[in-house]
């Protein structure tokens, strides 16, 4: 019955050196794999014209008529066999540059054809190169009526001759082959309530719909298995964990909470975080392990809420630690940190990479007898070495920059795993966020601490930029700083830096000494002189800051109040609104300034009115994934592959997304173990899928 695990060499038309070239170059081995190759783009080959109404804005033209003649023409690179191709309104020229032979000895002269193909200008006559070419009768038989698929093929398979026509016919053959022979993969009672097509006809239209109708619905059936698959997985592991993990319990809040609480915090709470750590206590003293996301703007007060979790860690025994993605950031916490517990008996130290071997040796024998408390670094945490007497919590400052794998790394470490707390600083949309942390919980902070005034945005040509001056002078006369952020992109990194030194000097001819001091940080200076110059910038003794992104994480300075950004065209949505979160984080109104050329494209002027119309990090989110794409968010490419998802998009499909784990929570909250029998043909979907999408949570 079931043939899809059948070689695809035994494919009609297929045979062992075809069958080389589909498993190297497209990964089809079976006919299954063949079958679930879809194409990326359909062709409406209903329509016929003539070739008295082509003009090349036509992308592909289809024609009806005869070849009068062969020739070849030209000489050697050059060479070419030639056709002049009629109908009754016309002549039209088909050039073939190779496989001349084929054509020789396959198409007639005054036969009647069906042509198909883009129609181009070349030394002033309309022709088409290498076109499809089929008889009436077939055109008839095959194409008329449908859309014509479009597959992806290699230039290595398309020097052999397997062209996305060629594929379209192995999956007619297939088609036959298979006939009525494809398993349903849902329950009936599913299909039923969300109106889904059996699988066996989505999967013949998804190759050859007959319409657009035909086609869309082929289109959400399959989505919607896909999705409905992956949030069953999910919801089931996070299930299945809650009741898999135990976690440490931390029982009571003590003194080092109260005392932190009552006599250091230097401001009142926010609503947003009182609540947030009140989940983060539940969690912790349930008895199972936490895993939770803090998601919450830049500047939303996220490491002062992490600390307080530390804290509740260490009243009940145990040690923390925290891990930034870099070690400016890494810094920057332990400063803030070790100020805020200031007086109180907690010790905190600091790891990275370029920790001397002698610290490292005492915070290995801190961490071994207990003494140390809380451990804050980079990556270098995740080290053999360092090995915890009691580990209760791990923080993780992700900011899209650790892979999942890496937080497995940590929960490793420990028998009894550590809670785990997630802070990400640029919020994902939620229904990625419920897909690539699928199984965590999710805690937001959704206000800002109080008398921050919104950012007001502009966005200025450089025309502009004498008047920008003028502005930024009143500014600095009323005691305010200045960041002005210049692109850093690898590729150009030279051009880069010349742009950033032109900008540099342009603003201290603008802003010239005594009157004004203008620095300059940027990733190449030693780290000493940038720490120098960050230092006498939070001082106040410097008027503006010309920077690269190198500003984007870890700088805190209340004072400063104007971001001015350069080629603003050339960042992405999501560092723009990083970057502007570096001001409005004092008392005072701040101001982003967006600077561009006039040549803008159309996805950088959505990024822009984007940011000018907002401050919400969230609504952020979803622009920016709607125009990249979930799987260039950073940190969440692996994820997206690894969920093998060939028609649904996390981005586009987020109804869905929301649609199908609903649908997922109810199926499950009917039948949390799947055992019902009408449940049970779900199975070899679902464990397909988790063997490709969650081996790194695999812990034993
Ligand atoms: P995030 O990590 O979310 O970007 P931080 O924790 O670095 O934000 O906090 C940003 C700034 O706001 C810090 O200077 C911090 O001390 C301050 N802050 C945090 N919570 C509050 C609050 N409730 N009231 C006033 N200021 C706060
Ligand atoms: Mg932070």
């Amino acid at each position: 019955m079931q043939q899809l695990s059948k070689d695809i060499t035994y494919l009609p038309g297929v045979g062992p050196k075809r069958a080389k070239l589909l498993n190297s170059e497209l990964q089809i081995f079976t006919y299954g794999d063949l079958l679930y190759y879809f194409p990326y783009k359909y062709v409406d080959r209903s329509k016929i014209y003539s070739i008295a109404e082509i003009n090349t804005e036509l992308t592909h033209i289809q024609l009806k008529g005869k070849i009068k003649s062969f020739r070849m023409v030209g000489e050697r690179r050059g060479k070419r066999l030639v056709a002049s191709f009629n109908d009754n309104t016309g002549a039209i020229e088909l050039v073939w540059f190779k496989g001349w032979q084929w054509v020789q000895n396959n198409i007639e002269v005054d036969k009647e054809y069906i042509i198909f193909g883009k129609p181009t200008i070349f030394n002033r006559q309309l022709n088409i190169a290498h076109p499809e070419i089929e008889t009436t009768e077939h055109y008839e038989k095959q194409f008329s009526k449908s859309l014509q698929p479009q597959y992806n093929t290699t230039e290595k398979l398309k020097n052999s001759y397997i062209h996305s026509k060629t594929i379209a016919k192995f999956q007619y053959a297939l088609q036959e082959e298979l006939k009525g022979g494809i398993r349903e993969s849902l329950p009936d009672y599913v299909s039923q309530k969300y109106g889904l097509q059996p699988l066996s006809g989505a999967l013949k239209n998804i190759h050859f719909p007959a319409d657009n109708e035909s086609l869309r619905k082929a289109n959400y059936r399959i989505k919607f298995e896909e999705l409905f698959i992956l949030q069953l997985n999910i919801v089931r592991l996070k299930v299945g964990r809650n009741n898999q993990f135990k976690g440490h319990i931390f029982k009571s809040v003590g003194t080092y909470f109260h005392s932190f609480y009552e006599k250091h915090l230097p401001f009142e709470l926010t609503g947003a975080q009182k609540k947030v750590i009140k989940e983060i206590r539940r969690d912790m003293g349930s008895g199972l392990q936490m895993n939770r996301i803090l998601q919450g703007d830049v500047g939303s007060g996220k490491t002062l809420v992490a600390l307080m979790n530390i804290l509740i860690a260490l009243d009940n025994g145990y040690q923390a630690c925290l891990m930034a993605p870099t070690e400016i950031l890494a810094q920057q916490h332990y400063r803030s940190i070790s100020e805020l517990l200031f007086g109180l008996p907690v010790n905190v130290r600091l790891l990275t990479g370029s920790t001397k071997k002698k610290i490292r040796d005492e915070i290995r024998q801190g961490l071994h007898s207990g003494e140390l408390h809380i451990l804050i670094g980079t990556h270098a945490l995740l080290e053999d070495y360092v090995q915890f007497s009691d580990l209760g919590l791990v923080v993780i400052d992700e900011q899209h920059r650790f892979g999942v794998a890496q937080r497995a790394k940590l929960w490793q470490k420990n028998t009894v795993p550590p809670h785990v707390l997630v802070m990400t600083a640029t919020p994902i949309p939620r229904t990625l966020a419920m897909t690539v942390y699928g199984d965590l919980d999710v805690s937001v902070i959704d206000e800002l601490p109080p008398g921050r005034k919104p950012i007001q945005t502009v966005h200025y040509y450089d025309s502009k930029r004498l008047s920008m001056f003028g502005f930024l002078r009143r500014l600095i006369e009323a005691g305010q700083q200045i960041y002005v952020v210049y692109p850093l992109i690898k590729e150009s990194e030279k051009l880069d830096y010349k742009d950033l030194e032109d900008g540099y000097e342009a603003m201290v001819r603008a802003f010239p000494p005594p009157d004004y001091v203008v620095a300059c940080v940027h990733g190449q200076m030693k780290p000493q002189d940038k720490d120098d110059t960050m230092n006498m910038f939070k001082a106040g003794k410097i008027n503006i800051l010309v920077a690269t992104t190198v500003i984007e994480v870890g700088v805190d300075v209340p004072n400063a109040t104007v971001m001015v950004i350069e080629s603003a065209e050339r960042f992405g949505l999501s560092q723009l609104h990083q970057l502007r979160g570096r001001v409005g984080r004092g008392g005072d109104q701040s101001y982003c300034i967006l600077m561009t050329s006039y040549k803008l494209s159309n996805d950088a002027k959505k990024r822009l009115e984007t940011m000018v119309r907002t401050n919400d990090g969230f609504e952020i989110a979803e622009v920016d994934m709607k125009l990249r794409g979930p799987g260039d968010l950073d940190g969440t490419q692996q994820s997206g592959l690894a969920f093998n998802l060939k028609l649904a998009n996390l981005a586009k499909d987020s109804d869905l997304v929301q649609y199908t784990r609903d649908a997922a929570e109810e199926l499950l909250a009917n039948d949390p173990a799947l055992e019902k029998p009408e449940n049970s043909i779900l199975l070899p979907s679902l464990n397909k899928q988790q063997n490709i999408s969650f081996d790194w949570r695999v812990i034993s």
